[in-house]
This record gives structure tokens, C-alpha cells and sequence, in this order.
């Protein structure tokens, strides 16, 4: 395991560890304790796993999971993002930029006519998403079916890549 930051290989892992003790050492933990015989069952905490680099203390991981928002802010603050924040904010912020592309090149384009109620809905739908993602983890925001780690993600690009391979080739035949 090495650090993302600065390439150290000297990683201190914080686990969080349950076990069962007797009831009599029940609010006085001690090491004396913890080695008693009576310690019966140590079960390790995945999810709240935290790694600190012994190098330049860089910390990821644990159960804080962190919204873009705080990655956004954190990264301009200049503290650099775990590379999983980094991948999935870039994919989150891709999807963001194409939903409101698509629709500013309908509005500039399309030669038509909308209602205050209709323009004023759009700007609306685009606040919610920008609001709703910055709220979330972007992995949580994007979910299974935009997340390329996830097989129903790829079977979805994969049937969308031969569907766009078809016309291509149609505007092809007919030029
Ligand atoms: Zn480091």
C-alpha cells in the first residue's frame, strides 16, 4: 500500500475492532484486559478502516464519507482528493455538464418560443441537480447504473456503443 500523495510506503491503518469482554471489565479497558483469556472475539470494522500516511499524514478512507461539496471545497483549499474522489467527482461533474450542454444548445438553438414557466423550471431542474449532487458522495450520486465499476453500468455501454456503431454505419451506406 503505498500513499496517493507522496508515494510513501509507510501507511498506519486505524481500525475500529469489537470485542467481547467479561461483563466485570465492562468500563475499565485496559491492556491487562485485553489480553484476559475472557476477550473472546475480536471482529474488525471494514467500512470505518482509516489510513494516515507516516510521510506526510495524509488520511483517507473511514466511514466519513465525503460529499462534493467537501471535496470541492477541501481541493481548493489545496488539499488533494483521494483518487476515488477524484474519479467519481470527474464523472458526476461530466454528467452535470452534459445534462445542462444538451439543454443550453436546445434553448440557443431551437428556434422557439418558451414560457417564463418553462424556462423558469429548467433553471430549476439544473439547481436541484447541482444542489442534489454537491449534497451527495458523487459515487452515491451517480448510483450502480452510471457507475462504470458496476457490470449493469458496462452492459448499458455496451448495448448503447453497438446502437451507435449501427448508425454510423447507416449514415455511412447512405453517403
Ligand atoms: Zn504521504
Amino acid at each position: 500500500m503505498k500513499c496517493d500523495k507522496c508515494g510513501s510506503e509507510n501507511i498506519r491503518v486505524w481500525v475500529k475492532v469489537c470485542m467481547y469482554i467479561d461483563s466485570r471489565d465492562y468500563g475499565r479497558l485496559t491492556k491487562k484486559v485485553i489480553a484476559k483469556s475472557t476477550t473472546e472475539l475480536w471482529a474488525v470494522d471494514d467500512d470505518k478502516t482509516k489510513f494516515v500516511c507516516g510521510g506526510c499524514n495524509f488520511t483517507w478512507g473511514g466511514d466519513d464519507v465525503r460529499t462534493l461539496y467537501d471535496i470541492i471545497s477541501e481541493a481548493k483549499g489545496g488539499k488533494m482528493p483521494t483518487r476515488e474522489e477524484c474519479y467519481y467527482g470527474m464523472l458526476a461533474y461530466e454528467s452535470m455538464f452534459n445534462f445542462d450542454h444538451s439543454n443550453l444548445s436546445k434553448v440557443l438553438t431551437e428556434n422557439k418560443e418558451r414560457s417564463e414557466f418553462i424556462k423558469d423550471l429548467m433553471l430549476k431542474n439544473s439547481f436541484d441537480m447541482y444542489k442534489g449532487a454537491l449534497n451527495k458522495s458523487p459515487k452515491e450520486w451517480l448510483g450502480k447504473n452510471w457507475d462504470p465499476m458496476e457490470s449493469a453500468c458496462q452492459e448499458r455501454r455496451r448495448i448503447a456503443n453497438k446502437l451507435f456503431d449501427k448508425v454510423i454505419k447507416k449514415v455511412g451506406e447512405n453517403e
